[in-house]
């Protein structure tokens, strides 16, 4: 058996990033950067009032409090989006508002809050509370200069990175296409969901499953039609997926029963074909293979076997082909509310539930048919061989996506 690291090393390391093309930024959320992506500007512009106020001149307001209250006269407002307008002069103050250029000669901003105006003297402004240079006064640059690095290939795009992006000017960038996984799953006992059931039949699940994750990895997603247990179908399903996709992922079949024939049609398709027992439980029959540059995972049949399969071994891949460096799933530090052993030979992907405050718990049922735990879970616990752990011990929980 191949240990979950020699196998996943096998997996991603002959991957060749897909080719990069331009995307709206708007449009680039959750997509990998192709290039990296340098600021053509600073970030404020220009310096700028952080407060709706008045901008003054700050040399003469050291002192000013609310029993000795200075006096400014009002000259003009400057709202956002406007020019700075006229240098400001010793003893006057102007109206302000949050987002603003501070006009030359202004040293600093004293809040609303902070002032008072006589309705018999409209153009004088009172002063109450001492002001220091800079007071309320946002910087150039001081977010971002230009020239810096905002964002480097490899990485995904969130929705900050589209606001940091989108506020220094970008409006397209430079991702890796997205791969086209064709979806196939076999099993004559398979029916479609919400088809007519005979005795012995059940409904399909892992292809929208999988559809979902490759979707949330970036991908756009091929489902093809069912495939009975046979040889000449199971290889025109496979020869239809390969032509669909970049990624050919399989579920069912590729054990080593009688009805299991997808690793057969794959190499009667001309594939190159390595097919492992991982030593992990669940998902331990995994195959693997390239076709024409193509990439083919052939992931077991049962639900929870094909979906840590994918988490472990697939999405890595899917990553990798976007030129993603961060292809680990996301973790999170718990504690543990039961005892957790793990008598078998292999290590075991524990489904476990995570609260707000960190309290793992095993979902109630593991066996690897098992969907009502799977979806109660919110990640896996990586559980070695032979241990035993007690209760409130940390944990790491693999988290799913
Ligand atoms: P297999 O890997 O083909 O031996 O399938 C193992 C188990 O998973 C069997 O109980 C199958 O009925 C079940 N199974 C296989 N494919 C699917 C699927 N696409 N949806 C739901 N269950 C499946
Ligand atoms: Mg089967």
């Amino acid at each position: 058996m191949l240990s979950l690291e020699a196998a996943l090393d096998r997996v991603v390391s002959g991957i060749t990033p897909l080719p990069g093309e331009r995307v709206p930024l708007h449009a680039a959320a959750g997509r990998w950067l192709a290039q990296e992506v340098i600021s053509p500007r600073d970030l404020p512009a220009f310096d700028n009032s952080a407060m709706d106020g008045y901008t003054v001149q700050s040399s003469a307001l050291a002192q000013a409090s609310l029993e000795k209250p200075v006096q400014l006269s009002l000259r003009g407002e400057t709202p956002a989006g406007h020019a700075p307008g006229e240098t400001l002069l010793a003893g006057e103050c102007r109206r302000i508002f949050t987002g603003a250029p501070l006009p030359p000669g202004a040293d600093a901003v004293v809040m609303q809050e902070d002032t008072r105006m006589d309705p018999a003297a409209p153009g004088v402004v009172s002063v109450l509370d001492a002001v220091r240079p800079w007071d309320h006064v946002r910087f150039r640059g001081e977010d971002v200069k230009t020239g810096m690095s905002l964002a480097r290939a490899g990485e995904r795009l969130n929705f900050a990175g589209i606001a940091l992006l989108g506020a220094v000017g970008i409006r397209e960038v430079s991702a890796t296409r997205r791969p086209k996984v064709a979806l196939l799953a076999t099993g004559s006992e398979l029916v479609e969901p919400g088809g007519e059931l005979v005795p012995g039949q059940i409904f399909e699940s892992n292809r929208s499953m999988i559809e979902a994750l490759a979707r949330e990895t970036g991908c756009e997603t091929v489902v093809l039609p069912i495939v009975a247990d046979d040889l000449p179908g199971t290889r025109a399903a496979l020869a239809a997926a390969f032509a669909a996709g970049d990624v050919v992922i399989t579920t069912g079949g590729v054990s080593v029963g009688a009805h299991d024939f997808v690793k057969e049609a794959f190499e009667a398709l001309g594939g190159d074909l390595a097919f492992w027992k991982v030593a992990i439980r669940p998902g331990k029959p995994f195959a693997w293979g390239r076709l024409n540059g193509r990439h083919f995972f052939g992931l077991p049949g049962n639900p929870v076997s094909a979906v840590v399969t994918f988490l472990l071994l697939v999405r890595p891949a899917l990553i990798r082909l976007q030129g993603g460096n961060d292809v680990g799933l996301p973790t999170a530090l718990g504690t543990l509310t039961t005892t957790l052993r793990n008598p078998g030979e292999r290590r075991h992907f524990v489904r476990v539930k995570m609260d707000r405050g960190g309290q793992v718990t095993p979902v109630g049922q593991q066996g690897s048919h098992i969907l009502s735990g799977l979806a109660e879970a919110q990640g896996l616990v990586d559980v070695p061989p032979g241990v035993v752990w007690e209760i409130g011990r940390p944990v790491e929980v693999l988290r799913f996506p």
